[in-house]
């Protein structure tokens, strides 16, 4: 409440030309605007950068910008194979999971909370219990974005290897922080100097020389300094200010989801805004139904889950997918009739996936350009993803068409590593609306079929300057489709 009459503030708004009807809500960024003439301080009034990002992914609605309160951060660990992730996964859960919760010991229902202590106090935070990147990669495909912070652990005897890279390149497509975790430096040749310099050559400059990635030495194995990184990610987590409003209707992701044999159909929500309660009625994909009861991340019967916490739920029909989008709606009329719908729209979208709509490939890219529909901001660069055999071929590919003039369209790498065509490259793919790119390498056949079915388009090439023709020609628009 302000010591400012109501009146006093309609007359200055009409000095500014306003003229609110008595009944109309100002708008939040007119109440910014009067709180900052009067030097009141605003609280929550107007939405931060996140929250306006929520609001436009449907997760957050205007509505519940005045009821938002904050939530615990959801994290995920990624990095390359044998570096530490499930080491550090159940070091955290053994360690952190208070003993005298009930139960006490996780569930393994994809996602857990954990309770760090910070200034003295303890603050929640929630892992998904699915490590590495083509988790992450899948469900952003979908569509989600639950994660909120990435921690990416690196061996300190192994250094940066290929899915280290992988993991980068998904958390910054996905625009979610990083946090680096050395880890093994209790090993004998751990080399974390090493680790900071290769950081740096990424991009990702530590904190420690100046740039704006928090890194910390740990040893997962041990537990040294896993406390500091947990400090460092709540740290990151206060700056994000991650808020959601408890007092509606719930909505979130499918983490995880399989079909038990006698409970049915077996799902672990996050709920990302709301509260969902047990008789609540849920659609979710193609599945519905009510909620007959809820469980926690230790087995226990819960009534409710509120924002950010993964409960497990029974009473639906059918088994969605992880990244799928749930909501509680009001009947179950209504939860079957946006079920069919969605089942319908999936169809359509398999279709005109098929049909290559809104994907970018590199025939298509070559007639936007040649039809001179260069205005859509998105085509004025081509983004490439490249797969090649040896390390030495991705500074080759990548010069020999680092050259190609690139006054109309300019060429962004996204992402380059060795190896097969993989998955998770068509996820990235998807997700940035990238081509792929391969020399010297394959794509298993399950590859190029899931990519068939996003719609993405896959190059391999044998020899470099058949690869530099096609995105030549794809850059002046002279590309003949393929077929
Ligand atoms: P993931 O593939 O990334 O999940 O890696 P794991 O957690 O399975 O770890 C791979 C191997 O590294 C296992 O044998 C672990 O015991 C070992 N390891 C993980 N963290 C550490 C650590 O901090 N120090 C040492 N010495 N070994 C570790």
């Amino acid at each position: 409440n302000l010591a400012i009459s109501e009146g006093e503030i309609l007359g200055h708004l009409h000095s500014k030309g306003i003229k609110p009807d008595g009944v109309q809500k100002l708008d939040k960024y007119m109440v910014k605007m009067i709180c900052k003439e009067y030097e009141v301080e605003v609280i929550d009034a107007v939405p931060t950068r996140l929250e306006e990002m929520a609001i436009k992914k449907g997760i957050l609605d205007e509505d519940d910008l005045d009821s938002l309160e904050d939530r615990p951060p959801v994290l995920t660990i990624m990095g390359h194979v044998d570096h530490g992730k499930t080491t550090l996964l159940d070091y955290i859960r053994k360690s952190k999971v208070a003993a005298s919760e009930a139960g006490g010991i996780t569930q393994g229902i994809g996602a857990y909370k954990v309770q760090v202590p910070i200034d003295g106090k303890l603050q929640p935070c929630v892992f998904l219990d699915t490590p590495g990147h083509e988790a992450f990669g899948a469900m952003r495909a979908r569509g989600a974005r639950v994660t909120d912070i990435a921690i990416i652990v690196v061996a300190a005897d192994d250094g940066i290897r290929p899915q280290t890279n992988e993991a980068i390149a998904h958390a910054k497509a996905a625009g979610v922080p990083i946090v680096i975790a050395i880890n093994k430096i209790d090993k004998d040749g751990a080399n974390p100097e090493r680790v900071m310099q290769e950081l740096g050559s990424t991009g990702l400059m530590p904190e420690a020389w100046g740039g704006d990635i928090p890194v910390v030495q740990i040893s997962a194995l041990k537990g040294e300094n896993v406390d500091d990184l947990l400090e460092t990610v709540m740290l990151i987590a206060e700056l994000q200010e991650l808020k959601a409003n408890p007092h509606r209707s719930a909505k979130g992701t499918v983490i995880e989801a399989g079909l038990h044999k006698s409970k049915g159909p077996v799902i672990t929500f996050i709920v990302q805004n709301g509260t969902l309660k047990r008789g609540d009625i849920v659609v979710c994909g193609e599945a519905f139904g009510k909620v007959r009861a809820l469980f926690d991340d230790k087995g226990n019967r819960i009534d409710e889950s509120g924002p950010s916490i993964p409960v497990q739920v029974i009473g639906l029909n059918n088994v969605p997918i992880a990244g799928d989008e749930f909501e509680v709606v009001g009947s179950l009329d209504v939860a079957r009739e946006k079920a069919e719908l969605c089942a319908e729209l999936l169809r359509n979208e398999r279709i005109s996936a098929k049909a290559g709509d809104g994907k970018v490939t590199l025939s298509s890219f070559a007639s936007a350009v040649s039809a001179g529909k260069l205005s859509g901001l998105d085509l004025h660069q081509l983004n490439i993803i490249m797969k090649v055999d040896v390390q030495g071929s991705i500074e080759a590919v990548r010069q020999a068409l680092q050259v190609l003039p690139q006054d109309n369209v300019t060429l962004k790498f996204l992402f380059q590593a060795t190896g097969e065509v993989s998955t998770s490259d068509i996820d990235l793919a998807v997700v940035s609306k990238a081509i792929v790119l391969g020399f010297n390498v394959k794509a298993p056949s399950s590859v190029k079929s899931y990519a068939g079915n996003k719609g993405i388009e896959i190059r391999l090439y044998r020899v470099i300057y058949d690869l530099i023709d096609d995105v030549r020609n794809a850059m002046e628009g002279l590309l003949e489709p393929v077929e």
